[in-house]
């Protein structure tokens, strides 16, 4: 007996920032959302502890806690959450089709991409362990919290340069560990860190351990790769900055991206080259990356896809 596939006016993937706020959007258009979470419900900002820039919470609010809320938001106001992962899609035609666990397809006459960006760790231990109590992939998000402290930030690029020279501004020192003997990022923002006289740049430096004493980072165990000498370094926060991935593989070869994956929207839009496909949140942003900005282009997406969808009802037949 073959299955029927469902067919829906407006499918969200992704239950980050951006997927809940296009949710919330496309509820209250009438497009009854269908929102599939991925893996990771909630997405990055489950990870986090505390979020204190994200405005009308005046005292903070946990990072889960938060995704719960905007969770609550968007099933109140209609919009049919459910658990599963995308495993592939097919926008050779409408309405466009998308297979959920690898096993039931969904026809959608939209898409919005919402699947946000991971961060890279390096894969230790203690790493894992002290993440969210010391250990942090966002200087922007967590800086805060170390002022006044000692602090040490890993990579060479771009967003290590802007994330060392932010926590320069609070912290008392930081600490830049550049694992090659040269940085990978632009003449100017190496210039600036050069010149920022709170950072101290150790080279041909790489992580060992991030000591703690169970609850927080009291510490930073360096090794130099050319001599293999060690040093611990007394820090309270170790900041990440080796760069991020989109989530955006499933899309490969459907949807125009940049050469990191990042998904190509048409300037002041939610659009991609794919009819009735929107992308919002970080799988199409590498430069602001806040949960505040996901939401934003996650509204973008929801406006844009029920004016898509109003255009294509009031079109006069050919
Ligand atoms: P990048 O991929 O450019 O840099 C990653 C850095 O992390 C490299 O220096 C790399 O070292 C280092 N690294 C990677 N793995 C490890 C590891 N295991 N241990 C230690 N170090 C490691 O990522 P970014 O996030 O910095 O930038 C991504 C893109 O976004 C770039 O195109 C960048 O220019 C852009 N960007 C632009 C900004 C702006 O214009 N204001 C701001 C931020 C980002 P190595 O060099 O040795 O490979």
């Amino acid at each position: 007996m073959s299955q029927e596939n469902e067919h829906v006016k407006c499918l969200i993937i992704g239950s980050g920032p951006a997927g809940y706020t296009a949710a919330i959007y496309a509820a209250r258009a009438d497009l009854k959302p269908v929102l599939y979470t991925g893996l990771l419900v909630g997405g990055q900002l489950t990870q986090t502890t505390e979020v204190e820039n994200y405005p009308g919470y005046p005292d903070g609010i946990q990072g889960p806690e938060m995704m719960l809320n905007f969770e609550k938001q968007a099933s109140r106001l209609g919009t049919d959450i459910r658990f599963g992962y995308v495993s592939s899609v097919d926008f050779s035609s409408q309405p466009h089709k998308v297979v959920i666990d690898e096993s039931k397809t969904v026809l959608a006459d939209t898409v919005i991409i919402s699947t946000g960006a991971s961060a890279k760790w390096l894969g230790l231990e203690s790493e894992q362990k002290y993440n969210g109590f010391g250990v942090s992939a966002c200087a922007v998000c967590d800086g805060f919290f170390f002022r006044g402290q000692d602090v040490a930030i890993v990579g060479a690029g771009d967003t290590a340069a802007e994330e060392a020279t932010y926590l320069a501004k609070l912290c008392r020192k930081v600490y830049m560990l550049v694992r090659r003997d040269e940085f990978r990022a632009s003449k100017a923002m190496v210039h600036r860190v050069l010149n920022t006289h709170n950072i101290e740049i150790l080279y041909n430096s790489e992580t060992k351990e991030i000591l703690g004493d169970g609850q927080v980072v009291t510490g930073l165990r360096v090794f130099n790769n050319k001599t293999g000498a060690e040093k611990d370094l007394d820090i309270t926060g170790f900041f990440v900055a080796i760069g991020h991935h989109p989530n955006t593989e499933i899309f490969k070869g459907w949807i125009d991206m940049d050469e990191n994956g990042y998904i190509i929207t048409q300037s002041g839009s939610s659009k991609t080259n794919i009819e009735g496909v929107f992308a919002c949140g970080d799988a199409q942003d590498h430069v602001y990356r806040q949960a505040i900005t996901a939401a934003g282009t996650g509204c973008m997406a929801a406006i844009d896809a029920e004016r898509y969808l109003a255009a294509r009802e009031h079109a006069i037949p050919a």
